[in-house]
């Protein structure tokens, strides 16, 4: 048998690969079981990639405006090779940057398909799982199969695509994202199945470089997530580019012709509509991989698909912990590095907060950026609580008029009585960046007094920020 470790960590994903340094830094014996890829699905598949591809989308768009800002440029065009190759490239060089760092930090990496043995062991064999192509290297220097024993277990194996019925990838007309991230061709049309941050994110993608792009949402409206009022200020965004959107409806059945598709959509007045695509992309979620980890066999408790766990990723099995898109929701980068730190230093005898859902920020990297965190106004008037609402518009922000981007809204949510930030809501240029400004609000639990006294630079985006805050107590400057 293998050398014994403190902690080993299945998965190396931003939950995994984070535990594991946070593990190693706090003096734990670390080791981590990687199938596929250093990085997980965010450096690989998700997060890194998409937002490399939705860069070369806004260079495009700027090139393609450059008149308005007084410049003369070439005639413009693209090279979908080169877009993949770039966005390929990118997520390369973070994937061998996490080699880098499990090194740098003395954890074993260890290649290969674990699964728990027994409470304290796993079990670790040749990844039986057909890679997703291209593949980069295994990293260097890793352990191999074997039996390698730990006191603690942490599984962190991440997510995969959820199959709806009938329309099951064939990565050639019907998509997922591991396709939609390597086209062969940009598609004429495509068919976007899913109107969540993933299929947002490629409907405006494939959008900006021509393609007819339909995007089609089972619930009442796109960005189900977000708040309603930016959720439809979205919504008009996207369908003055072009993107034709029918939300309430679903893809009752479809036909594959020989480069085409052709789908039936049932509406959401309970008619039908056909709509014919090059390319159909289904991204109506994921699913955690829960399966073939010995979880069942241990008696590790699960809820509706995902491991149960306490916020502080300890299932019902003592030794035994889940953090990141395996242990439910928000399933996103950010929460399952903060859930993977926040295990390990429970482990290791410290005394973390447990996760906050209310605080993890969710962002969409289209164009318009939506972004957002905290409460929506639906449910923060939820159960009759008051509360006062501030919106600033970025047509009244000198920094956003400068950058011709004056298209966009700060929405913030306070409750009436106690001053509290409830939730903020941006759409616009730079809402992903700026959000973390109400983030920290939130974290620090700041008082609207303090928010309203707080010192923005100008010009910056930021202001509307602060404009948003004042016009929640009606002190708003310029508007
Ligand atoms: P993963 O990243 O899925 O990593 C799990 C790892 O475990 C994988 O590397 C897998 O190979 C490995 N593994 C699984 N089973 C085993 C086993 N038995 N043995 C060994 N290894 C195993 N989130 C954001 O926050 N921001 C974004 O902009 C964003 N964009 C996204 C775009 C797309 C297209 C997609 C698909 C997702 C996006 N996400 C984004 C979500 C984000 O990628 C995930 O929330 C995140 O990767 C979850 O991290 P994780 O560590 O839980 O799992």
């Amino acid at each position: 048998m293998a050398d014994a470790y403190d902690l080993i960590v299945i998965g190396a994903g931003p939950g995994g690969y984070v535990a594991a340094i946070r593990a190693a830094q706090l003096g734990l014996k670390t080791a981590i079981v990687e199938r596929e890829h250093l990085g997980g699905i965010c450096l690989n598949w998700g997060c890194i990639p998409t937002k490399a591809l939705l860069r070369s989308a806004d260079v495009y768009r700027l090139a393609r405006a450059a008149g308005e800002y007084g410049l003369t440029v070439g005639e413009t065009g693209f090279d979908l090779a080169k877009i993949v190759q770039r966005s390929r490239d990118v997520a390369g060089k973070l994937n061998s940057g996490v080699g880098f760092l499990l090194k740098k930090n003395g954890i074993a990496t260890i290649f290969g398909e674990a699964t728990i043995a027994a409470r304290g062991e796993v079990q670790v064999a040749p990844t039986r799982k057909p890679p997703v192509t291209p593949q980069f290297p295994a990293p260097a220097g890793a352990l191999g199969a074997g039996v390698y024993r730990a006191k603690h277990i942490i599984v962190a194996t991440g997510a995969r695509p959820r199959v709806l019925p009938g329309l099951e990838s064939d990565g050639r007309l019907v998509w997922t994202y591991f396709d939609a991230l390597k086209p062969a061709t940009a598609p004429k049309s495509l068919l976007v199945v899913g109107a969540g941050a993933i299929g947002v994110e490629f409907a405006s993608f494939y959008r900006t470089f021509g393609a007819e792009v339909t995007l089609v949402e089972a619930l009442d409206r796109i960005l189900p997530a977000e708040d309603a009022e930016i959720a439809a200020l979205a919504r008009k965004a996207f369908e003055k580019q072009g993107v034709v959107i029918h939300t309430g409806a679903r893809v009752e059945a479809l036909e594959k012709g020989a480069d085409s598709v052709v789908a039936t959509l049932k509406m959401a007045d309970g008619g039908t509509q056909r709509v014919v695509a090059d390319r159909l992309l289904s991204a109506a979620g994921v699913v955690a991989n829960v399966e073939h980890l010995g979880l069942e066999a241990l008696g590790v408790a699960l809820e509706r698909g995902v491991v149960k766990t306490d916020g502080l990723g300890r299932t019902n099995v003592p030794g035994v912990y889940a953090i990141g898109d395996v242990a439910g929701g928000p399933m996103l980068a950010h929460k399952a590095e903060h859930e993977g730190v926040a295990c390990v230093e429970a482990i290791a005898g410290l005394s973390p907060h447990a996760l906050d859902v209310l605080r993890v920020p969710g962002c969409t990297y289209s164009h318009p950026q939506i972004a957002s965190v905290g409460l929506s106004e639906a449910r923060a008037k939820e159960g009759g609580r008051e509360v006062k609402i501030g919106r600033f518009p970025l047509r009244a922000n000198g920094k956003a008029i400068a950058l011709g981007e004056p298209e966009g809204l700060v929405k913030t949510i306070f409750d009436a009585k106690s001053g509290r930030l409830l939730g903020a809501h941006l759409i616009g240029a730079e809402a992903t960046e700026l959000v973390q400004g109400f983030v920290i609000a939130m974290g620090l639990e700041t008082t609207e007094e303090e928010l309203m006294h707080t010192i923005f630079p100008h010009p910056t985006l930021s202001e509307a920020m602060h404009e948003s805050v004042l016009d929640a107590f009606a002190r708003a400057i310029h508007i």
